[in-house]
């Protein structure tokens, strides 16, 4: 009977399991085709200053349009750009268009604003990437500090030696390095000493339950601390409420990114939203 019920779950599992990789596949194939015709493109999320209210800088988040109109989520086709090698191609054109982006956004008179850019420790990994980071900033006459690279924890635990030695190189161009999803890998923090980064971005779960009790604020508390400790700058991610704003500020959280102030929006609003929200350098002009 046991055996039976063994059996049966094997059975059942590996249905799934090949269920799952035609699925991949597919994607992947899918995913390969939205390349070649120029389906990716970039949102923009705004970042806001909680000490002066004003926008400082902006997130470039990768989209994907279906043939037939649907978004696909990021969650669902960067694994997969990652595991097929594809997130090389995507990543230097995600780079090239965030420092273009940058540099456009100076010209219309916001030369104060940066631009954080999500990067895969494939792409880090790849010979190329000082080059074509070099590259996107030279043809695009972006300013270095005004371009943040973010990795995310797990990277940053993982892959600590060699990631040294690669943003040592990266810092040496003046780009500045975050470190995304911050908290939620917490076992290991030597790395923040060993690896040259200017910024911790809290993961949204934790500002999701700021509001909650007491008790939920520990954690982002001591996280801005630490930053603090550490000269680095905190940005809580995944603000939603006034509420969990106010927290923040209050626990002296530096900036803050979230659907209260924004959602990620397509290029074309993005300067319409600015010039709404007041973060126009006019001394610029
Ligand atoms: P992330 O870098 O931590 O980005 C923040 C995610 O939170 C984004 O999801 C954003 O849309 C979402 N978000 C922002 N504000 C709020 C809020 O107030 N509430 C809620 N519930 N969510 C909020 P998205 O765009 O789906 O991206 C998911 C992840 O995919 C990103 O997490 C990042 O790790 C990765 N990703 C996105 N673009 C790229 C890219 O160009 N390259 C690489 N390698 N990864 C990327
Ligand atoms: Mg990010
Ligand atoms: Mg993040
Ligand atoms: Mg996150």
């Amino acid at each position: 009977r046991a055996k039976v019920q063994a059996r049966g779950e094997y059975v059942f599992f590996t249905r799934d399991m090949a269920l799952e990789i035609r699925e991949r596949s597919k994607l992947m194939q899918a995913l390969r085709v939205a390349i070649e015709r120029q389906r990716l493109f970039l949102c923009y999320q705004p970042q806001i200053s909680l000490h002066s209210g004003q926008v400082c800088g902006i997130e470039a988040l990768l989209r994907w349009r279906a043939e037939d109109g649907r978004l696909i989520e990021p969650a669902r086709f960067i694994p997969i750009a990652e595991h097929s090698g594809m997130i090389v191609g995507i990543g230097e054109w995600v780079l090239r268009m965030s420092c273009f982006q940058q540099a456009e956004l100076a010209r219309h008179g916001y030369p104060q604003l940066s631009m954080a850019i999500n990067v895969s420790v494939s792409q880090l990994r790849h010979p190329r990437f000082l080059a074509t980071l070099q590259s996107a900033l030279h043809d695009s006459g972006a300013s270095p500090q005004l371009i943040e690279l973010e990795i995310t924890e797990s990277m940053a635990m993982e892959e600590a030696d060699f990631l040294a030695r690669t943003l040592e190189s990266i810092k040496a161009l003046g780009v500045k390095i975050a470190v995304d999803d911050f908290g939620t890998g917490f076992s290991s923090l030597s790395y923040l000493q060993r690896l040259k980064v200017d910024r911790l971005k809290i993961d949204r779960t934790f500002v999701g339950e700021i509001g909650d009790n007491e008790r939920s604020r520990r954690i982002p508390e001591l996280v801005i601390q630490l930053g603090h400790k550490l000269d680095l700058s905190v940005l809580a991610e995944g603000v939603e409420t006034a509420e969990q704003a106010n927290i923040l500020r209050e626990l002296g959280c530096d900036d803050a990114q979230g659907y209260l102030y924004a959602r990620p929006m397509e290029p074309q609003h993005l300067v319409e939203w600015l010039r709404n929200h007041g973060a126009r350098d006019d001394a610029a002009d």
